[in-house]
């Protein structure tokens, strides 16, 4: 089949187009059951409502084992509509999943000394990873847990304070040892996080905890110590450590 390019759809307007015709063809069907109608149906929702569960993750190094909140398990609706979202273009998801990460955050916060303040410091995309999903999909889930979060009086905020500084390899299909290699030393963050804020790392998916432990080192350089880490979903037992639910 001939390869036709579409110049116009390049710009900002034309993307947010295709974005329009991809959700108009999907949106009247639940990404996670593909059954009843909505984004995310109120049966699937609640497996975002479920109990946030404290994961630790083995430290890096001689790093501390880290602690992750995450809103659910990485498996069944949630699962589907995180790669609905990511991979194919969902972005009325962004709604349903940034309340879920809302939830971890706020759970994290009530072990915070002033838990009425909170600066989301979203895990970088990769520039080809914007390109090729039209977006930055958890800058997105920062910026609607920060305007659920405020809904509850918590001056929170979104905070893109670590960034690349260099390329790195797809993790899909690394082992845990081989993605905190893949990460090591990739990220780099800013000075200027509020200095009287909760700094929360936030991630759509715990999988080895490599990405989390990098932004942790990153931030960590700078003199920043953030109060935790916080995903929508968590993947069965690969982080090293489990403290299980509580
Ligand atoms: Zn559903």
């Amino acid at each position: 089949m001939a390869q036709h390019s579409f110049p116009e759809l390049s710009s900002g307007a034309g993307r947010s187009l295709l974005r329009g015709v991809r959700e108009h063809l999907v949106s009247d069907v639940c990404a996670g059951c593909r059954a009843r109608p909505g984004a995310l149906c109120d049966l699937c929702s609640q497996y975002l409502r479920a109990r946030v569960e404290r994961i630790t993750v083995a430290g890096v190094g001689e790093s501390a084992a880290l602690t992750v909140h995450a809103t659910a398990p990485y498996d069944g609706p949630v699962r589907e509509a995180l790669v609905a979202f990511k991979e194919h273009g969902r972005w009325s998801l962004r709604e349903p999943l940034g309340v879920g990460l809302a939830r971890a955050v706020a759970d994290l916060l009530t072990a915070a000394a002033d838990p009425t303040r909170v600066c989301l410091v979203p895990a970088p995309s990769t520039s080809a990873a914007r390109r090729q999903r039209d977006g930055d999909h958890v800058r997105e889930l920062a910026r609607v847990a920060t305007s659920t979060l405020r809904r509850l009086g918590v001056d929170a905020r979104v905070v893109p304070a670590v960034h690349s500084i260099r390329r790195r390899q797809d993790q899909r299909g690394l082992n845990r040892t081989e993605r905190l290699v893949n990460m090591s030393g990739s990220m780099a963050a800013r000075v200027d996080v509020p200095s009287l804020c909760n700094t929360v790392v936030v991630d759509d998916i715990l999988t080895s905890g490599a990405t989390l432990a990098e932004m942790l080192r990153a931030l960590s350089a700078v003199g920043v110590l953030p109060l935790g880490a916080c995903v929508v979903a968590a993947t069965p037992d690969r982080h090293g450590v489990r403290a299980g639910n509580r």
